[in-house]
């Protein structure tokens, strides 16, 4: 069953490393958005009026920089007008200085069950540097708003490999996080984005960047400390604390299941097509008010590119992709399509084949772009 996707491209202020589509916006041009988004949202729902989805997932941008009010707004627009499962996981991204008691509750009210927090890192120098507005303190308080509210299924996303970061900096973050007990972690490096202001400070040499060999080692403490600590790695960057914790949304793109995406700048992947909302916000609001659609570019899926993406995405699950889904999916097993890609991978001890499922081996997994770009024809 797909799952639906919202974007809110909105933020308090700008990170100096992000390059997702957010602005800071002022309340009209905000109040114009949620306009156009009912309107998308009410047109989206009449066209799959017959069709369950499994999650919803606001993300950003960050939504809960909006007010309560608009955030009712947005969210009873999907609910008004799309059905989903009884108990669906719904999730909503937020950083923690846009938190309160009273929105938390609001939320929680609202239906959210599963949040999302950007923490990034415990420390409040190197929170500086990433130019977040959030501190230290914000993290713990906002936590406590989630389990006050009743909220105790929530994800921390960090990052490492920052600019000044030390092993034990990092390992300081592991063990401040780990000791708050969330139930998801999300573990990425910070990749350095064209466009942003830290990519100039990089080639001014103003950016001071752990060395490869440091990224790999805070890779490995990752995996290490978390296993050890009773998180389940189940993506080459998420850990659960058990199998029910996993990120459900996410796991409808890592098996390269249908989604809805709404908002501007929304990815979708309908139908055997995939589509992209407008980036352009001016045009998104003004189709949308006049209730067309805003979309930027759509391709169709052939056949051969959805096994190929299958086949990337899944392996980026620790599970790995199964012989028998695969083969009952497109008709032809994974060997058959892709038998000279799987056994050099094999002979580079990059994968290995168990109970049925082709998986990343613990060397895949640390050079998992090299396998990933393997299954691109
Ligand atoms: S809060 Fe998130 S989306 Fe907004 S600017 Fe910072 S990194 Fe980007």
């Amino acid at each position: 069953m797909p799952g639906i996707y919202v974007h809110v491209p909105f933020c308090a202020a700008k990170c100096g490393y992000c390059d997702f589509h957010s602005i800071v916006a002022d309340g009209s041009f905000v109040g114009n958005y949620i306009r156009a988004f009912q309107q998308e949202a009410a047109y989206y729902g009449r066209k799959y009026q017959n069709q369950v989805f499994e999650t919803l997932f606001f993300g950003g941008g960050t939504p809960t920089v909006l007010e309560p009010k608009q955030l009712s707004q947005m969210i009873e627009a999907v609910l008004e007008n799309f059905n989903f499962n009884s108990g669906f996981e719904f999730t909503i991204e937020a950083n923690p200085c846009t938190l309160g008691q009273e929105k938390v509750d609001h939320l929680a009210i609202l239906g959210v069950n599963r949040i999302s927090l950007g923490v990034q890192t415990f420390q409040d120098n190197l929170l500086k540097r990433l130019e977040r507005l959030h501190s230290t303190a914000d993290i713990y308080t906002s936590v406590e708003y989630l389990r006050k509210a009743g909220i105790n299924n929530f994800n921390l996303d960090l990052m490492y490999g920052l600019p000044e970061q030390s092993l034990r900096d990092w390992e300081t973050s592991l063990d401040a996080a780990i000791a708050l007990q969330p139930t998801h972690l999300s573990c990425y490096s910070l990749i350095l984005e064209e466009d942003t202001p830290f990519f100039e400070q990089y080639n001014q040499g103003l950016l001071n960047l752990p060395s490869e060999d440091l990224e790999y080692e805070m890779f490995e403490l990752v995996k290490n400390k978390l296993r050890q600590a009773g998180y389940q790695h189940y993506e080459v960057s998420n850990y659960a604390l058990k199998e029910e914790y996993q990120a459900k949304h996410n796991l409808i793109y890592w098996h390269n299941q249908p989604y809805l995406g709404l908002g501007s700048g929304a990815h979708s992947y309908m139908e055997q097509s995939r589509y992209v909302n407008s980036l352009d916000l001016n045009r998104y609001i003004e189709n949308w008010l006049d209730n067309q659609p805003a979309i930027d570019h759509i391709e169709l899926i052939s056949e051969d590119q959805a096994m190929d993406e299958t086949m990337m995405l899944g392996l980026r699950l620790l599970d790995g992709v199964e012989e028998a889904v695969f083969a009952k999916r497109f008709g032809q097993t994974i060997m058959e399509v892709y038998a000279e890609e799987i056994e050099e991978l094999l002979a580079k001890k990059l994968v290995i084949w168990e109970n049925g499922r082709l998986k990343l081996t613990d060397r895949g997994l640390s050079l998992g772009n090299h396998v990933f770009s393997a299954f691109i024809r």
